[in-house]
C-alpha cells in the first residue's frame, strides 16, 4: 500500500490523502484551503480520473470543498460519508458555489450540477459498519462536529487509521472522539500540533465569555460573537442558552444571523448522533434545546431589531471574510460599548486575524470600518490541543507508526518519537505502507 499526501501536509487546510495498493485506491478526505486565495490538492486531472473512492470524514471545506472541482472533470468515484456529514456538506458547497460563483477563475473550475452530482451520489454510512470502499472500511466517532469520522482502512492484515479533526472533551452537543482502536498506522491530525497549544477547559473559556457579555449588556451594549457556521456555532448557542436558563446571563435575546441558522435545523434533524444529554432532552421532554425561546431571527433585511436594544448576536463569518457580521460591525463597530467576542480559530490574512492582531481597521473591499468597540478572544476549539494528541495516538493499540498531517507547527514528533516512528510528510510525498 501507498500512501501519498495531495495536500493538508504541514498545512491547515485541503486535505487529501491517497490510500493505492496498485489495484485499488481510496482518496481520505478532498478538501480545499481558503485564505486570500482558495487553493487546491496537487493532484493532476488523469490522476483525479483515477481515483475509484472517497471518504468524507467530515464536512468542512478544508475536508469536501474540492469534490465539485472532481466532478467538473468527469470522474465519478464512489464517495461515501455519515448522514450529518453529506447534509451540513450540502450546506457548505452551496454557500461556497454561491460566494465564489461570481469570481470568474471559479466560475470555470465548477458548475452547481457538479455539486448536485456529489450530493446525490454520496453513500451514507453509519459509525462502526464496515463498507467496501475498494478497502474494508470503517467509520469511528470523531466529536469534532456533527457526523465527523474517523476511518479505518484495511488491508492485508494491516490497519490504517485517519483520524479526519478530533475532538477529545465532550462538548455541549457532542461525545468525545472514540479511544483505543487497534491500528498499525496513524495519520493524525495536528491543528494544535505546537506545545504551546494547550486549551484551557471549556468551563474557563465559558467562564470568560459570560463574563465580557455581562460586562457589556450592563453597559448597554451589543455583544457580536463571529462563528464559523456549523460546529462552533451550535456549541456556543447551546451554551449561551444555558447559562442564559441558570441565571449566569440576564434574559437576552440571542440572534441567530447568516447560515448558522441552517446548520441548526440540520444538528436538530440529526439529533440522534448527539450526546446522551441533548437526545434526552429533545426525546424525553420538552426542552429542546435547539428550539429555546431565547434565540431569535432579524425579522427584516435591515436588521432594525437587532440593533434597537442590547442583545448577543452569533453571526457568520468566523474570521470576518464576509457574511452579516460586516453588516453589524459596520453598524455597531465604533461604539465602545459593543464588544467582539472571538471564538475561533483565524488564520493568517484573513480580516479576523488583523484585528486580533490589535489592528483597529477592518479592510472591505470597498471600504473601511473603524472599530472603537471592545475585542477578545476566547478559545472554544473543536480540536484535541496538544496533549490531547498524544493522548489520543498513545491510545491506539499496537501502533508502530504515525503521519502528521493537517497543522503548520509539530513538535508532536519529538513526544512521540522513540516509542514509534513517526513523520511529518511534505505535500506530493509518497510513502509505502
Ligand atoms: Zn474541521
Ligand atoms: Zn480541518
Amino acid at each position: 500500500m501507498r500512501i501519498t499526501f495531495y495536500g493538508g501536509a504541514q498545512e491547515v487546510g485541503r486535505a487529501s490523502t491517497l490510500l493505492d495498493d496498485g489495484k485499488r485506491n481510496l482518496l481520505l478526505d478532498c478538501g480545499i484551503k481558503l485564505g486570500e486565495k482558495t487553493e487546491y490538492p496537487l493532484l493532476h486531472e488523469d490522476e483525479l480520473r483515477r481515483i475509484n473512492s472517497i471518504t468524507v470524514s467530515h464536512a468542512h471545506l478544508d475536508h469536501s470543498g474540492y469534490l465539485p472541482h472532481v466532478y467538473s472533470k468527469r470522474a465519478r468515484p464512489k464517495i461515501f460519508l455519515t448522514k450529518p456529514t453529506r447534509d451540513l456538506m450540502g450546506v457548505l458547497l452551496a454557500d461556497y458555489y454561491r460566494i465564489h460563483h461570481g469570481e470568474r477563475e471559479q466560475r470555470k473550475l465548477f458548475s452547481s450540477k457538479d455539486v448536485d452530482g456529489v450530493m446525490k451520489d454520496a453513500v451514507m454510512t453509519e459509525y462502526h459498519e464496515p463498507f467496501d470502499a475498494g478497502f474494508r472500511t470503517t467509520f469511528y466517532s470523531a466529536g469534532h462536529i456533527m457526523g465527523s469520522a474517523m476511518t479505518m482502512v484495511e488491508h492485508e492484515g494491516r490497519k490504517i487509521l485517519f483520524s479526519g479533526d478530533i475532538c477529545m472533551r465532550k462538548t455541549r452537543v457532542l461525545d468525545p472522539c472514540e479511544r483505543g482502536i487497534e491500528a498499525d498506522t496513524l495519520i493524525m491530525e495536528s491543528t494544535y500540533g505546537a506545545k504551546t497549544d494547550i486549551v484551557p477547559s471549556f468551563k474557563d473559556s465559558y467562564q470568560k465569555m459570560i463574563g465580557i457579555i455581562n460586562e457589556t449588556l450592563n453597559n448597554g451594549g451589543h455583544v457580536i460573537i463571529p462563528s464559523f457556521a456549523v460546529g462552533r456555532a451550535q456549541e456556543v448557542l447551546l451554551a449561551l442558552d444555558d447559562y442564559m436558563r441558570s441565571g449566569a446571563l440576564p434574559p437576552t435575546k440571542i440572534f441567530i444571523d447568516g447560515m448558522i441558522d441552517k446548520a441548526m435545523k440540520i444538528y436538530r434533524h440529526n439529533a440522534i448522533y448527539a450526546n446522551d444529554d441533548i437526545k434526552r432532552r429533545i426525546l424525553m421532554s420538552e426542552d429542546d434545546p435547539f428550539k429555546s425561546p431565547n434565540f431569535h431571527h432579524p425579522r427584516t433585511k435591515t436588521r432594525e431589531d437587532v440593533l434597537k436594544e442590547p442583545c448577543i448576536i452569533v453571526t457568520t463569518s468566523g474570521m470576518l471574510t464576509g457574511g452579516p457580521v460586516l453588516f453589524y460591525l459596520e453598524k455597531l463597530g465604533g461604539d465602545p460599548r459593543n464588544s467582539l467576542i472571538f471564538v475561533g480559530y483565524q488564520a493568517d490574512g484573513t480580516p479576523g486575524s488583523h484585528i486580533m492582531a490589535g489592528n483597529r481597521t477592518l479592510k472591505l473591499r470597498d471600504r473601511e470600518i473603524e472599530l472603537g468597540l471592545r475585542v477578545e478572544s476566547v478559545r472554544l476549539t473543536g480540536h484535541a490541543d496538544f496533549n490531547e494528541l498524544v493522548q489520543f495516538a498513545k491510545s491506539v493499540k499496537g501502533l508502530k507508526r504515525i503521519f502528521l498531517m493537517h497543522g503548520e507547527k509539530s513538535d508532536l514528533k519529538d513526544a512521540l518519537e522513540g516509542e514509534y516512528e513517526v513523520v511529518i510528510p511534505r505535500v506530493l510525498e509518497t510513502y509505502s505502507a
